[in-house]
């Protein structure tokens, strides 16, 4: 009988995006030789690429103040490919003099997202983006853009389609050759990821698409299947869930790397990383920062760790 079962991609890609996001939202000071000790654990667990900081200016994220200095120390990684948030020219040249050799551009969907994070509107950050990337060609570092607030945003709601479809535009304009959709405060949902996504395909078949999800709502895990359903294979996550919610303190952070991982291991779908190994530092990591961010893995455990038949009759409601 032909019932065609889901084809899914046979491999994702992830990267660890806990040394930027997860640390930024780390109200406590976290000592440069901490940082430096928690992406060396980050690194043992087979993952191929990693956020590392963010070239802010140091009064807007005091905790990532030693930018310069978290880079050149991680460089004996050698197997990693890292690469830093930059919202300007001065960060990016500052990310360059200290060995970066790809630079993330973020923006915001929405103005008002936009003007209350950068002062200025989604179009005037964008161009605002040519220098930046012109710097970069010079030195031969790539470039890969973001949006923010990509599905909903905070304060104006769904985000339509037309209002992404116009940021992608000058981004290719721009040259650059992959997006990163982000789900900043957890409100996409399934359906319209996998609508915007088959949408921004087919409109812009030479861009690669990747997700940056929350888990804000608990939605984050079924939105990275929905993008899989797309073809999408590059995902953003975090060690522990670290990186939570500016508007909702306490909330999950970043969709869990070891949940991802866990989910994409029971589905066959390969990541090179190692389940086992990246529970162990998710809880080495929160043994470090005192917490986590939301993580399925560090309260339940994978489904492989099978617990022995009681004996005698257990009766469990439900
Ligand atoms: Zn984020």
């Amino acid at each position: 009988m032909g019932m065609k079962g889901l084809t899914l991609p046979q491999k994702a890609i992830i990267c660890e995006v806990a040394p930027r996001d997860g640390f930024q939202a780390e109200n406590e000071w976290i000592p440069t030789e901490q940082k430096i000790e928690i992406i060396k654990k980050l690194a043992s667990t087979g993952v191929q690429s990693m956020e590392i900081t963010s070239f802010v200016h140091p009064k807007a994220i005091p905790q990532l103040r030693d930018a310069e200095e978290v880079v050149i120390k991680s460089q004996e990684l050698s197997d990693i490919k890292f690469r830093a948030l930059v919202p300007n020219v001065r960060g990016a040249q500052r990310a360059i003099d200290a060995g970066i050799k790809k630079l993330k551009l973020m923006l915001s969907a929405t103005d008002s997202h936009s003007l209350s994070n950068a002062n200025c509107t989604t179009e005037e950050a964008q161009k605002g983006f040519s220098p930046i990337v012109e710097l970069a060609e010079k030195h031969g570092v790539k470039v890969g853009g973001s949006i923010s607030v990509a599905f909903g945003c905070p304060y104006e709601g769904v985000v339509p389609q037309e209002r992404i479809n116009d940021i992608v535009t000058r981004y290719m304009n721009l040259g650059i050759e992959e997006v990163s959709l982000a789900d900043t405060t957890g409100m996409a949902n399934p359906k319209q990821v996998y609508d915007m996504l088959g949408k921004l395909k087919g409109i812009y078949p030479g861009m690669t698409f990747s997700m940056h999800l929350h888990n804000t709502r608990g939605m984050a895990i079924a939105n990275a299947i929905a993008a899989l359903q797309q073809g999408v294979i590059h995902f953003d996550s975090s060690i522990a869930g670290l990186g939570g919610c500016p508007y909702a303190p306490g909330a999950s952070g970043n969709i869990a790397t070891e949940d991802l991982v866990h989910t994409f291991s029971e589905m066959g779908i390969e990541t090179g990383m190692n389940l086992d190994r990246l529970i162990q530092v998710a809880k080495e990591v929160k043994g470090i920062l005192g917490h986590d961010g939301g993580s399925f893995m560090l309260q339940a455990g994978p489904n492989s760790h099978l617990h022995e038949k009681p004996e005698g009759q257990v009766k469990i409601e439900g």
